[in-house]
């Protein structure tokens, strides 16, 4: 087996996170401690949230931000089909019933207009996904959901950097806008700790539970129970999981805040150039930020017209030593999700065409110029001239 040319994606990492992992490693403090305490304040700070936590990944702050939204067994969450299977299974971890409406054809984004429709007596909470970095439509989501006395959760996984215009000003997601933002720090997105999450919530009552439940619901930090010079003994108030994020990845996750910007610039200049050297295809449909939104460009995936095969042309550009994935998944088409355990309001067609249709080009940081050239020709090629 020979490695393809150009991966997909691969994370960037500076000398200075393996100096950050060396200093962690020497204070003898590896787990939750220092480092994550100062990470959580620079996130809060970057995306303007007053409270910031950290977890063990994008998976565990979904499931947290639910429980604190009181979304229970019996509940209903509505959701999008279209996206990585972890917001839908955070809805089930709850013992709560996924309901899936369908996404807009031009952003891949939840349809605000479909939700109150999909709203039962049984809805406790909108989970929106901010899919591959795009800003959902929060305004017309967060007032449907003051309407109507729904939570809102936004699964940022994909969205750290991205903004949205709000009156005159712009503001990062996380803020947060809805009620909490969830981010993921997978390799798979702009800013990694190898593995990892964050929540940002404005209501301080979330935040503190979120920091007893990711430690078991013990109702002080480790730091303070080493910091106390009298002994204290801890206790555990409710049912709480091992969700923490370690001190490695936190002092990795710094180092990756701090060249966020650079990344975020990089990845415009690079969108831009797929733009500029697909754009004349005909029938393909490129990515594209609508007025009042910056997308992050968390990765680039294009929508292929209707007579090409998809996996053709993957299998062309593998052949040419390019990776590539298909579109965004459909949650409902797994087997992890037999009829029952999750509801539809208004039919799936358009995630359904996404899915079908979908392909993800190569994109990161220290992808050139040149292999991008080498991409768009092999694509054009597999499109055009076949
Ligand atoms: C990556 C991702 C997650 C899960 O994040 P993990 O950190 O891998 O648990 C959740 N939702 C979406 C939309 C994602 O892309």
């Amino acid at each position: 087996m020979t490695v393809p040319r150009i991966p997909f994606a691969r994370p960037t990492f500076g000398p200075e996170a393996s100096a950050a992992i060396a200093r962690v490693l020497e204070s003898g403090w590896v787990t939750q401690g220092p480092e994550v305490a100062a990470f959580e304040r620079e996130v809060a700070v970057y995306v303007g949230s007053p409270h910031a936590c950290a977890v063990s990944s994008g998976t565990s702050a979904l499931h947290l931000s639910l429980l604190a939204a009181g979304v229970h067994a019996g509940d209903e969450v509505i959701t999008v089909s279209h996206s990585f299977i972890a917001p839908a299974n955070a809805v089930r971890y709850c013992g709560a019933t996924p309901v899936f409406v369908d996404i807009e054809p031009a952003t891949f984004n939840i349809d605000p207009a479909r939700v109150a429709s999909a709203v039962t007596s049984r809805t406790r909470a909108i989970l929106c996904v901010h899919q591959l970095g795009l800003p959902c439509d929060l305004t017309s989501l967060l007032e449907i959901a003051r309407r109507l006395g729904l939570m809102l959760i936004e699964d940022a996984a994909c969205a750290i950097g991205s903004e949205i215009l709000r009156g005159d000003k712009w503001e990062r997601i996380g803020r947060p806008h809805g009620d909490a933002a969830c981010f993921s720090f997978h390799p798979r997105k702009l800013l990694t700790t190898g593995d990892g999450g964050m929540m940002t919530t404005a209501r301080p009552e979330w935040d503190a539970a979120f920091r007893r439940w990711r430690q078991h619901g013990m109702d002080l930090p480790d730091l303070a129970r080493h910091a106390a010079s009298t002994v204290v003994v801890e206790r555990y108030l409710d049912l709480g999981f091992n969700y923490r994020m370690t001190d490695l990845q936190a002092a990795v996750g710094r180092t990756q805040l701090a060249a966020l910007d650079s990344m975020l610039a990089r990845r415009r200049e690079q969108a831009e150039h797929y733009r500029e050297s697909l754009e004349d295809i005909a029938g393909l449909g490129l990515p594209s930020e609508r007025p009042g939104v910056h997308t992050n460009w968390q990765s680039y995936c294009v929508t292929l017209p209707e007579e090409a095969d998809v996996r053709e042309v993957m299998q062309t550009l593998l052949d040419h030593g390019i990776a590539s994935r298909p579109g965004v998944m459909n949650i409902h088409e797994q087997p992890a999700y037999p009829a029952g355990s999750w509801r539809m309001s208004g039919g799936l067609a358009v995630a359904e065409r996404a899915r079908r249709r979908g392909l993800m080009l190569p994109l990161f940081h220290a992808l050139s110029p040149a292999d991008q050239g080498d991409i768009a020709a092999v694509l054009r090629h597999a499109l055009v001239d076949s």
